[in-house]
């Protein structure tokens, strides 16, 4: 473009069709995306131009990603919503008493992306009734670390603390486990002061909103509705395995490449699921999201 100017920076908020863009000593500027077929959300990096006399600044084109978290819609297509996290922290509590599938769907999704989960168990504070966080032990027995926190009472926030900074987080979790009240407790005057991310359901922040990224002192917070009710992408069937740490590290074991770990001869998931090595809720979520995405694959046309 002749006349022009151009800069990179990175999306800080999308909203469909028009991204708010931020660049290193210069403010935040709004831009359109030049294509549709541009799929660009927050956490990306981006070439931007304005045309000279021109006040529109547009989107030219996206970096390559290190990576980006995607979820399947309803009917299997595959949605971006955040790009180029360092790690999504999965928050969950004793009440209202969590649903582990739910749990396992996050850290699957993370998985398939390739980025860091970190399990933040809320409500340290309460007394914890029998049972209701037992699906943690097996999932700190596949590899991720566990903090234990209040957003109450402050405890453990320091080691959040410690464990978020210099990064980029996606908080996930199920309405309720106090997802706003740890970040309010963390961030509490960023957040009012960008009002980038609100308290509780989403409600009051603008509804079109599709991600966000807030900066804090300490690092970064990435936002999207898109977490709830969530759904990894969908992939092909052998590869629903890549959410399951410890169900991946043993298939090397199994008679047939194409295990699926389900009813096939000299499966050795299966055997450590019948001595006990594999947790028996852990390898029934597997099947359900084999299921699950299978289902999602047929919507999508792909067939069985
Ligand atoms: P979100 O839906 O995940 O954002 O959850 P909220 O942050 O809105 O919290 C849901 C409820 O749990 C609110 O009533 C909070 O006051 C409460 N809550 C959040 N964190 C804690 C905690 O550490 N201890 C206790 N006892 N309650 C908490
Ligand atoms: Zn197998």
């Amino acid at each position: 473009m002749v006349g022009s100017e151009t800069a990179t920076g990175c999306v800080v908020e999308s909203y469909g069709r028009r991204v708010l863009v931020s660049r290193p000593g210069a403010p935040d500027v709004r831009c359109k995306l030049r294509r549709r077929s541009l799929d660009v959300v927050a956490g990306d990096l981006v070439r931007i131009a304005v045309a000279a006399g021109d006040d529109e600044w547009s989107v030219l084109e996206r970096m390559p990603r290190r990576n980006v978290l995607r979820r399947s819609d309803s009917r299997g297509r595959a949605e971006s919503l955040a790009a180029n996290l360092d790690q999504v922290a999965v928050v969950v509590a004793p009440i209202p008493s969590c649903d582990p599938f739910i749990v396992d769907r996050y850290v699957a999704g993370a998985r398939q992306a390739g980025v860091d989960v970190l399990l933040v168990v809320n409500k340290a504070d309460l007394p914890l009734p029998a049972g209701d966080l037992d699906f943690v032990g097996p999932l700190q027995a596949a590899g991720l670390p566990a903090l234990h926190v209040s957003a109450s009472t402050g405890a453990g926030l320091d080691q959040l603390v410690h464990r978020l900074t210099q990064r980029r987080s996606l908080f996930a979790g199920q309405s309720g486990v106090g997802k706003s009240s740890l970040l309010n407790a963390l961030a509490g005057e960023a957040l009012r002061a960008t009002g980038a991310l609100s308290a509780g359901s989403g409600e009051g922040r603008h509804t079109t909103v599709s991600s966000a990224i807030l900066q804090t002192p300490w690092g970064e917070i990435a936002d999207s509705p898109g977490v709830r009710d969530y759904a990894p992408p969908v992939v092909p069937l052998r590869e629903v395995q890549h959410g399951y740490a410890e169900i991946e590290a043993l298939a090397a074991g199994c008679r047939f490449l194409d295990c699926l770990h389900l009813r096939e001869p000299h499966c050795a998931v299966r055997s450590a699921v019948d001595a006990g090595a594999v947790d028996a809720r852990r390898y029934e979520s597997y099947r359900r999201l084999l299921n699950l995405n299978r289902q999602l694959g047929e919507r999508r046309g792909w067939g069985p």
